[in-house]
């Protein structure tokens, strides 16, 4: 991967170089299941290519958020919860409680979700 940042852990799951449970896949995305799930749907979708968070994001970036949206869509169906409604979010920065640097949005669902998940 030409951009991998080398402490980034997100970096090596999206190059294989970490393993993860993968959920889907394209030239642009990788989606794979968070290792300490908060509902029972809980999957977190991340561009390959190194993006801090979406505030990080550039004009150049515009087509490959477009694919991450997209993505997500996708996700949801492949895990169920399509019909029965879930939650897209992604956190940035320290108020946003963002831990890992490297941009993710976070899918939700497979029971009523609450304000705060
Ligand atoms: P955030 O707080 O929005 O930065 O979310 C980071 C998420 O990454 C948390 O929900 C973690 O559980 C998840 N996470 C961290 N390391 C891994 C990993 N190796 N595999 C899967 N999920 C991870
Ligand atoms: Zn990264």
């Amino acid at each position: 991967m030409t951009n991998e940042h080398s402490d980034c852990i997100f970096c090596k799951i999206a190059a294989g170089e970490i393993p993860s449970d993968k959920v889907y896949e394209n030239e642009f995305v990788y989606a794979f299941n968070d290792i300490v799930p908060k509902t029972p749907t809980h999957v977190l979708l991340i561009p390959k290519k190194h993006i801090a968070s979406l505030h990080a994001a550039t004009d150049e970036d515009r087509e490959l958020l477009a694919e991450l949206l997209r993505a997500a869509t996708k996700i949801a169906e492949i895990t169920g919860v399509d019909q029965s409604g879930y939650r897209v979010l992604t956190n940035i920065g320290a108020d946003g409680r963002q831990t890992v640097h490297h941009l993710h949005f976070h899918i939700h669902g497979g029971r009523k979700l609450g304000v705060d998940i």
